[in-house]
């Protein structure tokens, strides 16, 4: 019996040349799949990168226009302390630019005036008091330096923002002026003052106040060995030579920039008394503690106009 062939060879040969392309169908089909799945890694890799390199980008961009906002000397003043001046409003200062270094100056009280000749917010005694010696009060010897200082400054360029630049009839506490210098976002703060003894009449002379509890107690530290060595560095200004001392006074412990408290001389001996009411003795104090600022902080970023 002639039997039909099982297999066509001619039909196996195309059903192995079937099978053959299909097999090199599905190899490209995975060549491709792994080709894209490839390049899908390698682009979701490159997006990463791109958004890790502008954040980078962006903390950069934030640090360099962060340094001019530090010194725009903008003042929010409290409503209990509007006495605050801002330098560039008193109109001695309108040709500096905002990215003058800000110097913030507190001259120590005088912001609780009665009329009985006392200023009760604090500073060395009475008014009464200082008139055996020399008639001056802390708060307006203090004053006079820090209006001296004022100028020295802004003739030098540099934005200054002052707690007052007069006696004042409202309050202003410590807090309060701690709050001013925050807001001023000042570089340096120097809170000026005048000493007293009452068991001697010897103790004389300068000394200058940091806070080592403070937040910035290491730049505050340096800060007050240049003022202290700038007011050194001109014979006679101190009666003493001048020391750097750590105390707890509020403004230098509760403001976040470098700050020192000088107090200028004492009251109470004769010697310091007698030079404390000259203008000669005034303009050197102001002139020293003005060096003491540029040799900290250098001199203003910007020169004035
Ligand atoms: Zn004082």
């Amino acid at each position: 019996m002639d039997r039909m062939p099982q297999f066509d060879p001619e039909i196996i040969r195309r059903r192995r040349r079937a099978l053959i392309l299909k097999k090199k169908r599905e190899k490209r089909r995975r060549r491709i799949m792994t080709a894209l799945a490839a390049g899908s890694l390698i682009t979701v890799i490159l997006i990463i990168l791109l958004i890790c390199s502008a954040f980078k980008h962006k903390d950069k961009v934030l640090t360099t226009t962060d340094a001019p906002d530090n010194t725009v000397a903008d003042v929010e003043v409290d409503s209990s302390a509007d006495a605050a001046v801002n330098a560039d409003s008193s109109g001695n200062n309108a040709a500096t630019t905002e990215h003058n270094t800000t110097v913030y100056i507190d001259p120590g009280h005088g912001t609780i005036y009665s009329n009985n000749m006392s200023y009760p917010d604090g500073g060395a005694g009475d008014k009464t008091a200082y008139n055996e010696l020399s008639g001056l009060h802390e708060a307006d010897l203090t004053l006079v330096i820090s209006l001296k200082l004022q100028k020295i400054l802004q003739d030098k360029g540099y934005t200054v923002v002052m707690t007052r630049t007069a006696t004042v009839n409202s309050v202003i506490t410590l807090d309060d002026r701690v709050k001013m210098a925050e807001n001023s976002k000042a570089d340096v703060f120097v809170s000026i003052h005048a000493n007293v003894y009452e068991g001697s009449s010897t103790i004389n002379g300068t000394r200058v106040h940091y806070c080592s509890k403070q937040s910035a107690a290491a730049a505050s530290l340096d800060f007050a060995r240049a003022a202290a060595a700038a007011i050194d560095a001109v014979p006679g200004v101190s009666e003493a030579p001048v020391k750097v001392f750590d105390d707890e006074f509020y403004v230098v412990h509760h403001t976040t920039m470098p700050s020192i408290l000088i107090e200028t001389c004492y009251l109470t001996d004769k010697t310091d008394a007698a030079k404390a009411v000259t203008d000669e003795w005034q303009s050197n104090m102001a002139q020293t503690i003005a060096d003491g600022i540029v040799n900290y902080i250098g001199e203003p970023k910007i020169t004035r106009k």
